[in-house]
């Protein structure tokens, strides 16, 4: 087995990581600052967090892309990491111009500074967008970091599940991996995989050949998670394609997230064999087949608040914990900034004979009364994140019963009889119960617990809430907004296109994203 890179020494591979999902309706631009404080790591800290010992991503996953990326180097042996910078921020608005220079240039540099190298990996999302610039973000990161490595150093990507495919994040990248669970547990396993490919193609044993397509499909697949109907067909499908047959070397589908303004969103399926063209094309096309036929799966039916409250109250289940109520339009893990006041609005006029815990993003509340003592009753105007455009809501009687400091910034917690309000300093994302507690709150306890999140909380509510309702409240992440937008083509479900195979050529083409078209139509 040839083990040694080029002329016999060691392969030199750099990688890192610019990772941020955007979402065009949130009324925040993503900064500098958002990145620092989440996840920020340089050089030699990057490869200690990326160790066996390390924890690449402090208090949220041990081990992510970056960890597995080094996994699959220090199996092969013979490979050296290096280390350049890696940032990851909270999903929310476009990252504000003078962050993604920052990002950007930085990571060049270090690029620079490494000196020749034999392969680039880079972690990066598929679905960013950066104030007032019309290309995709990883296309311009991709075509600079070409720029700098030549045309002969091999470059791998992974990208999330939710990314949106186009030309310019593909043609010049040699290894493409994309996430293969949805909610995504499998970063670190993607990043050995695209490591492992990576080191495999530099070897000279595997020849990356792609093929891809990209379909007219923004919304569909019932829920999309990869080990539920439908999806869970076309993903067991995938991996038994990527283990059974040694010509495959990788299955991608990207259910794309539909709410950046990229004029050409849409799902994607990306294939790559070894060096066999027609099979990756023919792999291409039922794979995007398969995807296209689960189209029609629907979403399950969005209730209004008023609506959700009295299904809780009625609830059976409510007996052995709290209800959730899931606001889908304000879902901060998707880039909406958790200051949507709708939940709290109808929990106040609704609700008032349950026990309700409610998080709502305000600043502006949050420094108005924070020097207040806990024990004092105040009166104030909940209003939600600045610029969001929410309905305001009279408090005329609060108590503030709690404080505390933590992801969410500072937190005050205030008691509306029993509608327990938590208004956050930053977009709340409560997906642990452990929120609540230290708000002096047990989640047992509530009848109705509001979540800005999807389904990664069912995780850590698994033995205490077993039923969940989905609330439509028009916030950054309605579909309402995804299906009030026009697009280059016609796609499902805002229109409903006859198959993918006509409009596939055309939405292949380079990517190109109306910087403010989205946030105008909202
Ligand atoms: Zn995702």
């Amino acid at each position: 087995m040839i083990r040694l890179g080029r002329g016999g020494r060691p392969l030199r591979i750099a990688y890192g990581r610019i990772f941020h999902e955007a979402c065009a309706y949130s009324p925040s631009l993503t900064t500098r600052e958002d990145f620092e404080r989440m996840h920020r790591l340089e050089g030699a800290a990057l490869a200690r967090a990326c160790s066996l010992r390390g924890s690449e991503l402090e208090g949220y996953l041990p081990a992510a892309e970056l960890s597995g990326f080094c996994a699959a180097a220090r199996g092969a042996g013979d490979v050296e990491a290096i280390p350049l910078a890696s940032s990851l921020a909270v999903p929310s608005g476009p990252l504000a111009a003078d962050c993604f220079a920052w990002l950007l240039e930085d990571l060049i540099e270090r690029l620079e500074r490494a000196g020749a190298v034999d392969g680039v990996y880079l972690a990066l999302h598929g679905s960013m967008q950066v104030e007032g610039l019309s290309e995709a973000p990883e296309a311009m990161i991709l075509r600079r970091v070409r720029e700098v490595v030549g045309p002969d150093t091999k470059i791998a990507v992974s990208y999330d599940l939710h990314a949106n495919l186009s030309n310019g994040l593909i043609d010049p990248v040699d290894v493409l991996i994309g996430y293969r669970t949805n909610p995504h547990w499998d970063l670190a396993p993607t990043g050995f995989r695209a490591g492992n490919r990576l080191i495999r193609a530099l070897r000279g044993q595997v020849r990356p050949t792609h093929a891809w397509r990209k379909l007219p499909l923004l919304l569909g697949g019932g829920q999309g998670i990869d080990f539920l109907p439908p999806m869970n067909e076309v993903f067991r499908w995938m991996k038994k394609l990527e283990r059974d047959d040694p010509r495959v070397l990788s299955a991608s589908l990207f259910m794309v997230h539909p709410f950046t303004s990229a004029d050409d969103l849409g799902w994607a399926a990306h294939i790559c064999t070894d060096g066999d063209e027609a099979l990756a094309a023919r792999l291409a096309d039922e794979l995007a087949d398969r995807a296209w036929a689960k189209r029609e799966v629907p979403i399950p039916t969005f209730l209004t608040p008023e609506a959700a409250i009295d299904e809780a109250r009625q609830s059976n289940l409510r007996k052995l914990g709290p209800v959730t109520l899931v606001d889908c339009d304000d879902i901060v893990g998707a880039g909406a900034p958790g200051g949507n006041t709708h939940v709290t609005k109808a929990l106040l006029e609704h609700a008032r004979d349950l026990v309700s815990y409610v998080p709502v993003h305000d600043p502006e509340a949050v420094e108005a009364l924070w020097s207040q003592p806990n024990g004092a009753r105040v009166a104030f105007t909940l209003k939600g994140t600045p610029g969001y455009g929410m309905p305001p809501v009279e408090i005329a009687g609060a108590t503030i019963a709690a404080r505390t400091v933590g992801d969410s910034g500072r937190t005050l917690r205030l008691d509306v009889g029993t509608t327990h309000i938590a208004i956050c300093e930053r977009p709340p994302l409560p997906i642990h119960p452990k929120f609540w507690a230290a708000l002096g709150l047990k989640a047992r306890k509530a009848d109705i617990i509001v979540q800005k999140n999807f389904f990664h909380y069912r995780i850590f509510y698994l033995s205490l809430s077993f039923h969940h309702v989905p609330v439509k409240t028009d916030g950054a992440t309605s579909f309402e907004r995804i299906k009030a937008r026009t697009y280059d083509v016609p796609v499902y479900p805002t229109s409903d296109p006859k198959g993918w195979r006509e409009s596939d050529p055309l939405m292949r083409r380079a990517s190109t994203t109306a910087p403010d078209g989205a946030r105008a139509s909202a």
